[in-house]
């Protein structure tokens, strides 16, 4: 079948799924908005030791250390934007065809496209928390990069609202998937080859109550050969506002 004619079936699916349609996203998507792979060579983790810096344990023990680190990591970021697949799926959502994005991602993006209902599994860029006080703050980078490390009103370091290596995912965020999947009819997977757990654990949960797994990647992943998924090649800026205008028109 010919890209148009898949295109053209998973768009059926959706609009048959009449609004039970979930997303899950991973690093593919924010690659095309300019945010590097981390573990690619020169990446953040060639110039940084995950033990001594991102883990938990390190900030605890040494906070103002740990932000050299964050600054480096914000600056990785840049001023990545919302690509055209980030704002298709926002259109779906205002359009009452997709529930929400479950994300892998830290960067937000899907926020500043303009999408409400989004989990995000590993946390977010978008705060700061203090984990004395559990106030969370904007991130505002300039306020916040120049004191290192930042503190919060109660006195105690603010520490980026992404988790840590050795700190859990959010409880709300597990629950919120978990509904998610065991509820909707179509997931679709984009940019990720959902080989991480919790993530790797949505779509075989989505399978096994029955709903359709609609797959944008670049090529196709584990994911593909395990489960029957409706598999879309290639790139999630181009593949997605091609589907959500094959949805919404
Ligand atoms: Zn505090």
């Amino acid at each position: 079948m010919d890209l148009t004619s898949q295109l053209t079936r998973a768009a059926g699916r959706i609009r048959a799924a009449a609004g039970a349609t979930v997303a899950l996203t991973g690093a593919g998507v924010s690659v095309e908005s300019g945010v590097p792979d981390f573990r690619s060579p020169g990446g953040i983790w060639s110039r940084y030791s995950v033990a001594e810096y991102a883990t938990i344990d390190a900030f605890l023990a040494d906070p103002a250390k740990v932000w050299t680190f964050i600054r480096d990591l914000v600056a990785e970021f840049g001023d990545a934007a919302p690509n055209p697949g980030h704002l298709a799926l926002a259109r779906l959502e205002a359009a009452g065809f997709l529930r929400g994005v479950i994300t892998q991602n830290i960067d937000g993006l899907h926020h500043q496209a303009g999408s409400r209902q989004v989990v995000e599994f590993h946390g977010s860029m978008r705060q700061l928390v203090c984990l004395r006080c559990h106030r969370k703050v904007p991130f505002r980078r300039d306020e916040h990069l120049c004191r290192r490390p930042p503190r919060c009103g109660c006195g105690a370091a603010l520490k980026p609202d992404f988790i840590f290596f050795g700190e859990a995912i959010p409880a709300e965020a597990l629950q919120t998937s978990r509904r998610w999947a065991t509820s909707c009819r179509v997931l679709l997977v984009a940019g990720t080859s959902a080989e991480v757990a919790p993530a790797s654990l949505i779509p075989y949960e989505a399978v096994s109550h029955g709903a359709t797994v609609i797959e944008l990647n670049l090529a196709p992943t584990l994911l593909t050969g395990e489960l029957e998924t409706l598999f879309l090649a290639g790139p999630f800026g181009e593949l997605m506002p091609r589907l959500a205008g094959l949805v919404t028109g």
